[in-house]
């Protein structure tokens, strides 16, 4: 086969066989931030440039090295959304949500972009799902957000995920680390890598987020943020910490976090696996009340957190966590000749307007050829019409698992096929309950 081209380096096709691993953690992440309050918010998958510079930040990684940026044939520059707070917030601020009841709880899943290099957990187009709780300063929206993020983890059954936080303090206490911490990074400024050194005037503190090795070990020794948090700040880590306690969420303080986006303040946290190698990061979030001032907007004290849906399932199958099944078909109709294909459609469609799962023959396939397709969709009960069935005016269901066989008036035979089905579902919920007399 010369196929013209193949999909992009870094992107990922999510088969038929595995999209249901998708849905269902992405079904199960909006539902349990639905309990928490979190409504969905949908915004574009491209925004002006400016908006990733000032809200992301000029000194990111994101920024300097990730962006897809092209002109669009209006001569502006456009960017494809490489997080997914920015154009939250920026939705926030155009339309006045400050203006409501705050906090106003957003959820997402969006697709995300970045000039990365692609390997294992790491793409070009991957998918986060997020949560921004935008207009809430105190520590307990803080520890909502947290609990929220270990819930989703506890319910989809992840474990061996440590959960790492720390503060990096407000931009009043970050004063004095910046020097400290700049007086630091001089004296090893002939090791440094050509970004770091840009940053050493820029922002300082992303050197500590530098993926060089070189950089990494210094950073390892630099002065540490915790030391130098003003009292507001200590005060807020503190009784963040005490309400992770009370709900009796496990976490390890780890001064080194200090996260990869400009925009935050004060907590920081990370959810990191051991078991997927380097990219080991799944979920990671913050707060960060400047940002929507540094937008244009008024104060709004806020914070999120991002879940990476390919590292999620990276660590779910590491793990052997098992996923639900989709529904299996619940109906083959197998049909000889035209008249009988004609009643098979006929009742697929009705059939399938109720919500049951039905498949019909498409292909133009033998009897055999029907049945055996029909054990390969793994159908529950089968049913075979030809010119004789349709003659008599009587149909045969059987049950693929039992072998039994039912004869069933052809007019009837939608109510009783449906009478059937719900009797079946109705006795194998009981047995999985132990329901039974
Ligand atoms: P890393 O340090 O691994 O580059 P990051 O700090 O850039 O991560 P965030 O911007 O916080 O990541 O994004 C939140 C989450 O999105 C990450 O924890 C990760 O699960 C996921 N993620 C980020 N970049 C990628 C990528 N290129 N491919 C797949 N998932 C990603
Ligand atoms: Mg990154």
């Amino acid at each position: 086969m010369a196929l013209i081209t193949k999909a992009i380096k870094g992107t990922q096709d999510v088969l038929p066989a595995v999209s249901h691993k998708n849905q269902y953690v992405e079904e199960t992440m909006l539902r349990v931030a639905q309990r928490y309050g979190f409504r969905e918010i949908r915004t574009p998958v491209f925004e002006h440039t400016e908006l990733f510079q000032r809200g992301v930040g000029d000194t990111t990684d994101v920024v300097q090295k990730e962006m897809y940026t092209f002109e669009d044939k209006g001569g502006r520059s456009i960017t494809l959304r490489p997080e997914g707070t920015a154009g939250a917030m920026r939705a926030f601020l155009e339309h006045g949500l400050f203006n409501e009841a705050l906090p106003q709880k957003v959820s997402y899943l969006t697709s995300c972009y970045r000039y990365e290099k692609p390997q294992a957990g790491r793409l070009r187009e991957f998918h986060q799902f997020g949560v921004e709780c935008l207009g809430a300063s105190e520590p307990a929206a803080d520890a909502e957000l947290i609990g929220l993020a270990q819930t989703i983890f506890e319910t989809l059954g992840v474990e061996d995920l440590s959960l790492e936080i720390n503060s990096i303090g407000c931009p009043e206490c970050r004063k004095e680390y910046h020097a400290a911490l700049k007086a630091y990074f001089e004296s090893h400024r002939e090791e440094l890598c050509p970004t770091c050194l840009e940053r050493l005037d820029k922002n300082p503190m992303r050197i500590l987020d530098c993926k060089s090795p070189v950089c990494g070990r210094i950073a390892a020794q630099a002065p540490v943020v915790l030391d130098y948090l003003c009292d507001d700040c200590r005060t807020h880590f503190d009784r963040v910490k005490a309400m992770l306690d009370s709900m009796n969420v496990p976490y390890a303080v780890n001064p080194r976090i200090v996260r990869g986006l400009d925009y935050y303040t004060r907590t920081v946290f990370e959810f990191v696996s051991d078991s997927i190698g380097a990219q080991g990061t799944v979920c990671g979030g913050g707060r960060y009340d400047g940002l929507a001032e540094e937008l244009g907007g008024p104060h709004v004290p806020s914070l999120g957190f991002a879940l990476g849906i390919e590292r999620l399932l990276l660590v779910m199958h590491s793990q052997g966590i098992e996923f639900p099944q989709p529904d299996p078909c619940m109906l083959y109709i197998a049909a000889m000749g035209e008249r009988a294909a004609c009643e098979a459609a006929s009742i697929a469609q009705s059939l399938r307007a109720s919500d049951f799962p039905v498949e019909i023959d498409t292909c133009g396939r033998s009897l055999k050829a029907q049945m055996k397709y029909a054990g390969k969709l793994g159908a529950q009960y089968t049913v075979v019409l030809g010119d004789n069935e349709l003659d008599a005016g009587v149909y045969t269901l059987k049950n693929m698992q039992t072998g039994e066989e039912m004869q069933i008036a052809a007019d009837e035979f939608i109510e009783t096929f449906v009478e059937t089905a719900i009797l079946a579902m109705e006795a194998d919920l009981k047995e999985m309950f132990g329901l039974e007399e």
